[in-house]
């Protein structure tokens, strides 16, 4: 089968499309045929060597597809079912072994390409707006990078839920879709000062809470926007990783809150996994949640995936499609 194979971590070049044998599954797991698999920024950290993977290794960590095979223990599911999957290594593939138990089905009315769109970023978005910090209607919430994968389905479920968001992008059509999306201000942040843009957006009150997944070029400026026991929620590093910070700076801030979550931490339990999928498929099904895939790359063409998504040339959900 084709894969795209990191055999020494660095920049895009180091992903090899190579012929390995199609896996067999072991006792708990499901062969899946991948249809679509989806491309998100931890690949290029787990490609860059920032988070750290035994080598060599299949990139890759979310996907759709069909069930071609299962192993000897495996319950519930079934060859020929459409499932979909995330945090499980290797879906930069034509087939990839998957734990039984990480599975999830894909309802009726979800395409595949959706699903593979929906598993880590939409599964991300909830868990933020839901549960790290559970927005309420009436709150103002900061979303940076606000339509990028993340970004664009955040707004929506912090607009459904009733919340006003301050938006930052760094382009004009970026802020078109974030409007689209249902944000209520945008902050063009490489052209104006967000900081000062946002406290003049809250009468210096303040929002309730940042969602920050750029990092490095964002955070500092970010605390400074939360209103007194406000939350920062840092949920990555597209600009790069933050510098260490001393804990007395949160009490200077205004006893602010400050979490590094992430998703494998909300979907410990298969029960989670399951509820917390069909929470985004019912909001998908339900017309709440638009899925933008708008860049779809075969898998040979991996490379300029990641340069794209690297190079801020993106929004909504990137997709690699095996065949
Ligand atoms: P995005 O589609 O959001 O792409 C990254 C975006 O970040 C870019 O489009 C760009 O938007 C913005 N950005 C700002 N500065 C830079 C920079 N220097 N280089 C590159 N991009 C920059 O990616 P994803 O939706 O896949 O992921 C978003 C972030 O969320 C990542 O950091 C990822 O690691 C994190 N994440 C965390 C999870 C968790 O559970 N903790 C789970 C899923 C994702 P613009 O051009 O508008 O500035």
């Amino acid at each position: 089968m084709k894969a795209i194979q990191v055999k020494q971590t660095g920049g895009p070049e180091v992903m090899e499309l190579v012929d390995l044998p199609v896996p067999q599954p072991k006792a708990n797991e499901a062969v899946v045929k991948i249809q679509a698999a989806g491309v998100n920024f931890i690949d290029v950290y787990n490609r860059e060597g920032r988070y750290k993977v035994p080598l060599p290794f299949v990139l890759g960590q979310e996907a759709a597809g069909v069930v071609s095979a299962v192993g000897a223990d495996v319950e519930g599911i079934a060859v020929g079912d459409r499932v979909a999957y995330t945090s499980v290594l290797g879906s930069y593939a034509e087939y990839a072994a998957v734990p039984a138990e990480r599975l999830v089905r894909v309802p009726a009315g979800v395409g595949e390409r959706e699903a593979a769109a929906a598993m880590l970023q939409g599964m991300t978005a909830q868990y933020l707006a839901y549960d790290t910090h559970p927005l309420k209607a009436g709150q103002t919430a900061l979303v940076h990078a606000a339509a990028g994968g993340v970004g664009l389905l955040l707004v929506q479920m912090a607009h459904n839920i009733g919340a006003r968001i301050i938006a930052t992008v760094s382009t004009e059509e970026k802020a078109k879709l974030a409007r689209a999306a249902g944000a209520d201000d945008i902050i063009l942040y490489t052209q104006s000062d967000f900081e000062a843009e946002t406290k003049r957006l809250t009468s210096g009150k303040g929002v309730d809470v940042v969602y920050d997944s750029v990092g490095k070029t964002t955070f500092e400026k970010g605390l400074n926007l939360l209103r007194p026991r406000g939350m920062m929620v840092l949920y990555g590093g597209s600009s790069g990783p933050v510098a260490p910070i001393d804990p007395l700076v949160l009490t200077q801030k205004g006893s602010i809150f400050l979490t590094r979550p992430s998703l494998g931490h909300h979907i410990i339990t298969s029960q989670e996994l399951q509820q917390r999928a069909g929470a985004v498929f019912g909001m998908i099904r339900e017309g709440k949640l638009k899925l933008r895939i708008e860049h779809v790359y075969p898998l040979a063409e991996v490379q300029q995936a990641h340069r794209d998504l690297e190079g801020r040339k993106t929004t909504g959900k990137l997709l690699l499609l095996p065949n």
